[in-house]
Protein backbone atom coordinates (compact mmCIF):
# COMPACT_ATOMS: atom_id res chain seq x y z
CA UNK A 1 0.00 0.00 0.00
CA UNK A 2 3.01 2.54 0.89
CA UNK A 3 3.91 1.81 -2.57
CA UNK A 4 0.73 2.36 -4.01
CA UNK A 5 0.50 5.63 -2.50
CA UNK A 6 4.04 6.77 -3.52
CA UNK A 7 3.56 5.82 -7.02
CA UNK A 8 -0.11 7.44 -7.19
CA UNK A 9 1.61 10.35 -5.99
CA UNK A 10 4.45 10.39 -8.35
CA UNK A 11 1.67 9.47 -11.13
CA UNK A 12 -0.23 12.43 -10.32
CA UNK A 13 3.03 14.55 -10.16
CA UNK A 14 4.35 13.57 -13.43
CA UNK A 15 0.78 13.68 -15.10
CA UNK A 16 0.70 17.47 -14.16
CA UNK A 17 4.20 18.14 -15.16
CA UNK A 18 3.30 17.46 -18.36
CA UNK A 19 0.19 19.21 -18.65
CA UNK A 20 1.17 22.31 -16.62
CA UNK A 21 4.92 22.18 -17.42
CA UNK A 22 5.37 23.64 -13.84
CA UNK A 23 7.54 21.12 -12.31
CA UNK A 24 11.17 19.66 -12.24
CA UNK A 25 11.57 17.38 -9.66
CA UNK A 26 9.53 13.92 -9.80
CA UNK A 27 10.38 10.90 -9.07
CA UNK A 28 9.57 7.33 -7.23
CA UNK A 29 10.96 7.44 -3.60
CA UNK A 30 14.54 6.33 -3.95
CA UNK A 31 14.13 3.85 -1.01
CA UNK A 32 11.27 1.96 1.00
CA UNK A 33 10.24 0.75 3.96
CA UNK A 34 11.94 3.85 5.75
CA UNK A 35 10.87 5.80 9.36
CA UNK A 36 8.81 8.82 9.38
CA UNK A 37 9.37 10.32 12.41
CA UNK A 38 6.79 12.78 13.71
CA UNK A 39 7.78 15.37 16.14
CA UNK A 40 5.26 16.57 17.91
CA UNK A 41 5.97 19.60 19.82
CA UNK A 42 1.95 21.13 21.07
CA UNK A 43 -0.25 23.27 19.35
CA UNK A 44 -4.05 22.97 18.64
CA UNK A 45 -3.32 19.63 16.85
CA UNK A 46 -2.84 17.54 19.90
CA UNK A 47 -5.47 20.19 21.93
CA UNK A 48 -8.08 18.68 24.43
CA UNK A 49 -11.39 20.12 25.07
CA UNK A 50 -12.80 19.75 28.56
CA UNK A 51 -15.85 18.50 27.51
CA UNK A 52 -16.52 17.51 23.49
CA UNK A 53 -18.19 20.83 22.07
CA UNK A 54 -16.43 23.21 24.48
CA UNK A 55 -15.26 26.17 22.63
CA UNK A 56 -12.20 26.21 25.12
CA UNK A 57 -9.37 24.14 25.03
CA UNK A 58 -5.38 23.27 26.16
CA UNK A 59 -3.31 23.22 23.59
CA UNK A 60 -0.52 20.34 23.53
CA UNK A 61 -2.97 18.15 25.67
CA UNK A 62 -2.76 15.35 24.29
CA UNK A 63 0.63 13.11 23.03
CA UNK A 64 2.15 12.30 20.09
CA UNK A 65 0.91 8.63 20.63
CA UNK A 66 -2.04 9.46 20.75
CA UNK A 67 -1.96 11.90 17.36
CA UNK A 68 -0.27 8.78 15.47
CA UNK A 69 -3.47 6.62 17.11
CA UNK A 70 -5.73 9.02 15.66
CA UNK A 71 -4.98 8.44 11.86
CA UNK A 72 -4.84 4.35 11.28
CA UNK A 73 -4.55 5.14 7.76
CA UNK A 74 -0.91 6.32 8.64
CA UNK A 75 0.39 2.60 8.76
CA UNK A 76 -0.42 2.55 4.91
CA UNK A 77 1.86 5.47 3.93
CA UNK A 78 4.81 4.97 6.03
CA UNK A 79 6.23 3.04 8.84
CA UNK A 80 5.66 6.15 12.08
CA UNK A 81 7.46 6.55 14.44
CA UNK A 82 6.60 8.96 17.51
CA UNK A 83 8.67 11.53 19.99
CA UNK A 84 7.53 14.35 21.95
CA UNK A 85 9.99 17.37 21.86
CA UNK A 86 7.35 19.60 23.26
CA UNK A 87 4.39 20.13 24.51
CA UNK A 88 3.11 24.05 24.23
CA UNK A 89 0.73 26.50 22.27
CA UNK A 90 3.06 27.87 19.61
CA UNK A 91 2.34 31.27 21.46
CA UNK A 92 4.89 30.06 23.87
CA UNK A 93 7.66 29.05 21.27
CA UNK A 94 11.06 30.64 21.74
CA UNK A 95 14.57 30.71 20.66
CA UNK A 96 15.31 27.62 23.09
CA UNK A 97 12.50 25.60 21.84
CA UNK A 98 13.76 26.19 18.24
CA UNK A 99 17.54 25.49 19.31
CA UNK A 100 16.34 21.92 20.66
CA UNK A 101 13.83 21.14 17.91
CA UNK A 102 16.37 21.89 15.09
CA UNK A 103 18.68 19.79 17.04
CA UNK A 104 16.06 16.91 17.53
CA UNK A 105 15.06 16.86 13.52
CA UNK A 106 18.63 17.16 12.79
CA UNK A 107 19.33 13.92 14.73
CA UNK A 108 16.41 12.42 13.53
CA UNK A 109 17.55 13.27 9.41
CA UNK A 110 21.07 11.99 10.44
CA UNK A 111 19.66 8.63 10.88
CA UNK A 112 19.94 6.13 7.41
CA UNK A 113 16.63 4.46 8.75
CA UNK A 114 14.68 7.71 8.64
CA UNK A 115 13.41 9.12 5.51
CA UNK A 116 11.43 11.88 6.74
CA UNK A 117 10.14 14.59 9.60
CA UNK A 118 6.72 15.28 10.12
CA UNK A 119 6.52 17.93 12.83
CA UNK A 120 2.89 18.67 14.31
CA UNK A 121 2.94 22.02 15.77
CA UNK A 122 0.45 24.98 16.89
CA UNK A 123 -0.57 27.42 13.89
CA UNK A 124 -0.08 30.56 15.85
CA UNK A 125 3.89 31.01 14.85
CA UNK A 126 3.94 27.38 12.69
CA UNK A 127 5.33 29.37 9.86
CA UNK A 128 8.13 30.97 12.18
CA UNK A 129 9.52 27.91 13.18
CA UNK A 130 9.11 26.32 9.50
CA UNK A 131 10.99 29.11 8.61
CA UNK A 132 13.79 29.00 11.02
CA UNK A 133 14.30 25.06 10.00
CA UNK A 134 14.35 25.90 6.80
CA UNK A 135 17.17 28.47 7.28
CA UNK A 136 18.87 26.02 9.91
CA UNK A 137 18.58 22.49 8.94
CA UNK A 138 21.38 21.35 6.64
CA UNK A 139 19.33 17.98 5.05
CA UNK A 140 17.55 17.69 1.38
CA UNK A 141 15.49 14.92 2.98
CA UNK A 142 11.23 15.82 3.37
CA UNK A 143 10.51 18.10 6.88
CA UNK A 144 7.03 19.03 6.84
CA UNK A 145 5.31 21.07 9.37
CA UNK A 146 1.54 20.64 9.78
CA UNK A 147 -1.02 22.00 12.80
CA UNK A 148 -4.86 22.13 12.86
CA UNK A 149 -7.35 25.07 14.22
CA UNK A 150 -9.73 22.90 16.08
CA UNK A 151 -8.44 20.71 18.81
CA UNK A 152 -8.26 16.67 18.05
CA UNK A 153 -11.23 16.12 20.28
CA UNK A 154 -13.32 18.81 18.46
CA UNK A 155 -16.10 17.94 16.26
CA UNK A 156 -14.72 17.56 12.45
CA UNK A 157 -10.83 18.03 14.06
CA UNK A 158 -8.61 18.89 11.25
CA UNK A 159 -5.63 17.27 12.43
CA UNK A 160 -5.99 13.77 11.24
CA UNK A 161 -6.15 14.45 7.63
CA UNK A 162 -3.93 17.15 8.18
CA UNK A 163 -1.12 14.74 9.43
CA UNK A 164 -2.54 11.80 6.94
CA UNK A 165 -1.86 14.27 3.87
CA UNK A 166 1.99 15.77 5.90
CA UNK A 167 3.14 12.08 6.09
CA UNK A 168 2.17 11.20 2.31
CA UNK A 169 4.27 14.68 1.19
CA UNK A 170 7.25 13.85 3.37
CA UNK A 171 7.66 10.27 2.37
CA UNK A 172 7.31 11.71 -1.22
CA UNK A 173 10.26 11.75 -3.45
CA UNK A 174 9.57 15.02 -5.37
CA UNK A 175 9.30 16.52 -1.44
CA UNK A 176 13.02 16.32 -1.26
CA UNK A 177 15.02 19.35 -1.70
CA UNK A 178 12.36 21.74 -1.37
CA UNK A 179 13.09 23.31 1.89
CA UNK A 180 10.61 22.99 5.35
CA UNK A 181 7.43 22.60 3.77
CA UNK A 182 3.91 23.03 5.63
CA UNK A 183 0.98 21.14 5.04
CA UNK A 184 -2.74 22.41 6.24
CA UNK A 185 -5.84 21.73 4.77
CA UNK A 186 -5.25 19.92 1.59
CA UNK A 187 -2.23 22.52 0.87
CA UNK A 188 1.05 22.75 0.24
CA UNK A 189 2.83 25.77 1.08
CA UNK A 190 7.35 26.85 1.08
CA UNK A 191 8.22 27.53 4.67
CA UNK A 192 9.23 31.27 3.17
CA UNK A 193 5.55 31.87 1.45
CA UNK A 194 3.46 30.72 4.19
CA UNK A 195 1.87 32.84 6.58
CA UNK A 196 -1.49 32.44 8.97
CA UNK A 197 -4.08 34.51 7.89
CA UNK A 198 -7.03 33.83 9.95
CA UNK A 199 -7.70 33.11 13.23
CA UNK A 200 -9.94 29.89 13.47
CA UNK A 201 -10.27 28.80 10.03
CA UNK A 202 -8.90 25.78 8.91
CA UNK A 203 -8.44 27.43 5.61
CA UNK A 204 -5.94 29.56 7.22
CA UNK A 205 -2.14 28.75 5.94
CA UNK A 206 -1.75 30.76 2.73
CA UNK A 207 1.32 31.92 0.14
CA UNK A 208 0.16 35.13 -0.58
CA UNK A 209 2.87 36.50 -2.65
CA UNK A 210 4.19 33.49 -4.69
CA UNK A 211 1.04 31.43 -4.17
CA UNK A 212 1.03 27.56 -2.96
CA UNK A 213 3.36 24.74 -3.81
CA UNK A 214 0.78 22.44 -4.81
CA UNK A 215 -2.29 20.93 -3.36
CA UNK A 216 -3.80 17.41 -1.83
CA UNK A 217 -6.89 15.45 -1.96
CA UNK A 218 -6.54 12.67 1.02
CA UNK A 219 -3.21 11.17 0.53
CA UNK A 220 -3.06 12.20 -3.50
CA UNK A 221 -0.97 15.59 -3.44
CA UNK A 222 0.94 17.59 -6.54
CA UNK A 223 3.31 19.96 -6.58
CA UNK A 224 3.40 22.78 -8.69
CA UNK A 225 6.80 25.44 -8.92
CA UNK A 226 9.64 24.63 -6.68
CA UNK A 227 10.63 27.71 -4.77
CA UNK A 228 13.68 29.90 -5.95
CA UNK A 229 14.87 30.94 -2.82
CA UNK A 230 17.45 29.45 -0.46
CA UNK A 231 17.26 27.21 2.15
CA UNK A 232 18.98 24.13 3.98
CA UNK A 233 21.60 22.44 2.57
CA UNK A 234 22.03 25.56 0.42
CA UNK A 235 21.57 28.39 3.21
CA UNK A 236 24.93 29.71 4.62
CA UNK A 237 23.70 29.62 8.20
CA UNK A 238 24.45 27.19 10.73
CA UNK A 239 24.03 26.71 14.38
CA UNK A 240 26.57 25.32 15.92
CA UNK A 241 26.53 22.68 19.08
CA UNK A 242 27.50 26.36 21.17
CA UNK A 243 24.41 28.34 20.56
CA UNK A 244 21.84 29.19 23.13
CA UNK A 245 20.38 31.86 22.32
CA UNK A 246 19.37 33.60 18.94
CA UNK A 247 20.03 37.97 19.20
CA UNK A 248 17.06 40.00 20.35
CA UNK A 249 15.71 41.56 17.47
CA UNK A 250 12.16 43.50 18.22
CA UNK A 251 9.35 44.22 16.01
CA UNK A 252 7.37 47.64 16.35
CA UNK A 253 3.99 48.22 14.64
CA UNK A 254 3.18 51.03 12.86
CA UNK A 255 0.17 52.78 13.06
CA UNK A 256 -1.44 56.40 12.12
CA UNK A 257 0.16 58.65 15.08
CA UNK A 258 2.90 56.02 15.74
CA UNK A 259 5.65 57.22 18.31
CA UNK A 260 9.41 56.49 19.16
CA UNK A 261 8.13 55.32 22.34
CA UNK A 262 7.92 51.74 21.11
CA UNK A 263 11.76 52.14 19.20
CA UNK A 264 12.74 53.71 22.53
CA UNK A 265 11.55 50.89 24.51
CA UNK A 266 12.78 48.28 22.47
CA UNK A 267 16.46 50.26 22.17
CA UNK A 268 16.37 50.04 26.33
CA UNK A 269 15.85 46.42 26.29
CA UNK A 270 19.10 46.14 23.95
CA UNK A 271 17.96 45.38 20.48
CA UNK A 272 20.57 44.79 17.96
CA UNK A 273 17.94 44.69 15.09
CA UNK A 274 14.15 46.45 15.00
CA UNK A 275 11.97 45.14 12.15
CA UNK A 276 9.14 48.01 11.59
CA UNK A 277 5.49 46.43 10.70
CA UNK A 278 5.49 49.47 8.91
CA UNK A 279 1.74 50.70 7.63
CA UNK A 280 1.65 50.04 3.50
CA UNK A 281 4.86 49.88 1.78
CA UNK A 282 6.77 49.61 4.93
CA UNK A 283 6.18 53.11 6.17
CA UNK A 284 6.15 54.78 9.25
CA UNK A 285 5.61 58.53 10.66
CA UNK A 286 8.51 60.82 10.61
CA UNK A 287 9.16 60.42 15.19
CA UNK A 288 9.74 56.95 13.84
CA UNK A 289 11.90 57.40 11.08
CA UNK A 290 14.18 59.70 12.91
CA UNK A 291 14.35 57.22 15.85
CA UNK A 292 15.29 54.83 13.70
CA UNK A 293 17.49 56.88 11.57
CA UNK A 294 19.75 57.44 14.89
CA UNK A 295 19.45 54.01 15.63
CA UNK A 296 21.22 52.70 12.74
CA UNK A 297 23.68 55.14 13.39
CA UNK A 298 24.86 53.16 16.14
CA UNK A 299 24.93 49.79 14.76
CA UNK A 300 21.26 48.91 14.96
CA UNK A 301 19.86 46.75 11.98
CA UNK A 302 16.41 48.50 10.93
CA UNK A 303 14.96 46.24 8.45
CA UNK A 304 11.72 47.89 7.06
CA UNK A 305 8.50 45.09 6.58
CA UNK A 306 4.93 45.75 5.59
CA UNK A 307 1.92 44.71 8.60
CA UNK A 308 -0.61 44.73 5.05
CA UNK A 309 0.24 40.86 5.03
CA UNK A 310 1.20 40.57 1.09
CA UNK A 311 2.93 42.37 -0.98
CA UNK A 312 6.81 43.66 -1.91
CA UNK A 313 8.51 46.11 0.32
CA UNK A 314 11.70 47.35 -2.07
CA UNK A 315 14.13 49.88 -1.32
CA UNK A 316 14.01 53.54 -1.42
CA UNK A 317 10.56 54.18 -3.05
CA UNK A 318 9.18 56.38 -0.11
CA UNK A 319 11.72 55.62 2.25
CA UNK A 320 14.98 57.06 1.29
CA UNK A 321 16.50 53.53 2.89
CA UNK A 322 20.38 54.15 1.37
CA UNK A 323 20.33 57.59 3.23
CA UNK A 324 19.25 56.40 6.34
CA UNK A 325 20.67 52.91 6.68
CA UNK A 326 17.67 51.07 6.33
CA UNK A 327 17.46 47.08 5.11
CA UNK A 328 14.12 46.42 2.94
CA UNK A 329 12.31 43.49 3.92
CA UNK A 330 11.28 42.83 0.13
CA UNK A 331 8.91 39.61 0.39
CA UNK A 332 9.46 38.73 4.35
CA UNK A 333 6.99 39.80 6.64
CA UNK A 334 8.00 41.06 10.29
CA UNK A 335 8.00 37.72 11.94
CA UNK A 336 10.03 35.86 9.44
CA UNK A 337 12.22 39.09 8.82
CA UNK A 338 12.85 39.00 11.90
CA UNK A 339 14.20 35.68 12.33
CA UNK A 340 16.34 36.31 9.21
CA UNK A 341 17.52 39.28 10.86
CA UNK A 342 18.78 37.39 13.82
CA UNK A 343 20.75 34.81 11.74
CA UNK A 344 22.32 37.45 10.21
CA UNK A 345 23.20 39.65 13.01
CA UNK A 346 25.06 35.77 14.64
CA UNK A 347 27.85 37.07 11.85
CA UNK A 348 27.68 40.64 10.76
CA UNK A 349 25.37 44.06 11.11
CA UNK A 350 26.59 45.25 7.71
CA UNK A 351 23.39 46.39 5.96
CA UNK A 352 24.26 45.73 2.44
CA UNK A 353 25.00 42.42 3.38
CA UNK A 354 21.99 41.64 4.97
CA UNK A 355 20.03 43.35 1.65
CA UNK A 356 21.32 40.66 0.10
CA UNK A 357 20.03 38.39 2.39
CA UNK A 358 16.79 39.57 2.30
CA UNK A 359 16.69 39.20 -1.87
CA UNK A 360 17.89 35.53 -1.42
CA UNK A 361 15.94 33.93 1.91
N1 LIG B 1 -2.63 28.65 20.13
C1 LIG B 1 -2.54 27.49 19.30
C2 LIG B 1 -1.08 27.25 18.99
O1 LIG B 1 -0.52 27.91 18.18
C3 LIG B 1 -3.36 27.67 18.08
C4 LIG B 1 -3.28 26.56 17.06
O2 LIG B 1 -2.51 25.63 17.14
O3 LIG B 1 -4.08 26.63 16.08
O4 LIG B 1 -0.49 26.40 19.61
Amino acid sequence: MRNFVGQRFAAITLLLAITMGMLNAVGARADQAQITMILATGGTIAGKQAAPGQPGYVSGADSVKSLIEAVPELKDVADVEGKQVSDVGSQNMDAKLWLELLRATSEELARPDVDAVVIAHGTDTLEETAYFLNLTLKSDKPVVVVGAVRPATALSADGPMNIYNATVVATSAAARGRGVLVVMNDEIHYAAEVTKTNTTNPDTMKSPNRGRAGVCDTGECVFFSPTSKRHTTDSAFSIGDEVTSLPYVAIVYAHAGMTAGPIKGALAEGAKGIVVAGVGDGNMSDAALDALTAAAKTGVVVVRSSRVGSGVVRRNIEVDDDTRGFVAAEELNPQKSRILLQLALMTTNEVGTIQDMFHAY
